[in-house]
């Protein structure tokens, strides 16, 4: 089963069932979950964090290639959680695979301080119901200007011009990117871009946020 859709953003809520899909489609979103940054004892804003959480066993070149993307194109700090085992609320019989939206569910009962972001890395296979498919296997997950958001490797580990590695770090920046409010791209080449849906995309990607992305995530 081929899936051509690179991601999917949920918005608002993540126990809400709205979500638009990710380079294919681009619907207007309303950014209901505005995030305050923590603040320090004496009042200074201290900086978001992106904790990386590896759910079940994940390569650790992965992680780490993934944090240092985060670290450099976004003015934020981001570690590496220890591992734990995917949530088995979230697996789907019926396709032997796990279910995104369930597992930004799952992440977003995970304690973490105001306004910190948690980046799901895991190898299986991940899904959510893209009309009318109930069942649809996609790249990543995020939620519009919320807390949480997943990637997975499986469909990235694919012959071409770039490496699982740079990929990973490519989805999970425009994951991140959804969990900071931003929504798709026009501009060919930015990471927010959803051109046509594909690995191609990916690939065909300059690894960067666009300046206008770039600003509106600082
Ligand atoms: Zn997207
Ligand atoms: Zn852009």
């Amino acid at each position: 089963m081929v899936s051509r859709t690179l991601c999917e953003v949920a918005r608002s809520h993540p126990r809400s069932a709205v979500k638009i899909v990710c380079w294919l489609l681009l619907l207007p979103v309303v950014v209901t979950c505005n995030s305050t940054p923590p603040q320090s004892k004496q009042n200074v804003p201290v900086r978001t964090q992106v904790v990386i959480q590896p759910l079940g066993e994940v390569e650790e070149s992965l992680l780490q290639t993934t944090k240092l993307a985060i670290e450099s194109k976004i003015n934020v700090t981001a570690r590496i959680s220890k591992p734990v085992p995917l949530p088995a609320s979230a697996y789907y019989p019926p396709r032997r695979r796990y279910r995104a939206d369930q597992i930004l569910n799952f992440l977003y009962g995970q304690k973490s301080r105001v306004g910190d972001k948690i980046l799901a890395v895991t190898m299986v296979d991940v899904s959510t119901a893209k009309p009318p498919h109930a069942d649809w296997g996609v790249f990543g997950l995020g939620i519009l200007g919320g807390k949480s958001c997943v990637v997975s490797t499986y469909r990235l580990n694919k012959p071409g011009p770039k490496t699982l590695r740079e990929r990973v770090a490519e989805v999970a920046l425009h994951e991140v990117g959804h969990t900071f409010g931003l929504e798709h791209c026009p501009t060919p080449g930015c990471l927010m871009n959803d051109a046509e849906g594909s690995i191609k995309s990916i690939d065909s990607s300059s690894g960067d946020f666009c300046p206008t992305c770039l600003h509106r995530i600082k």
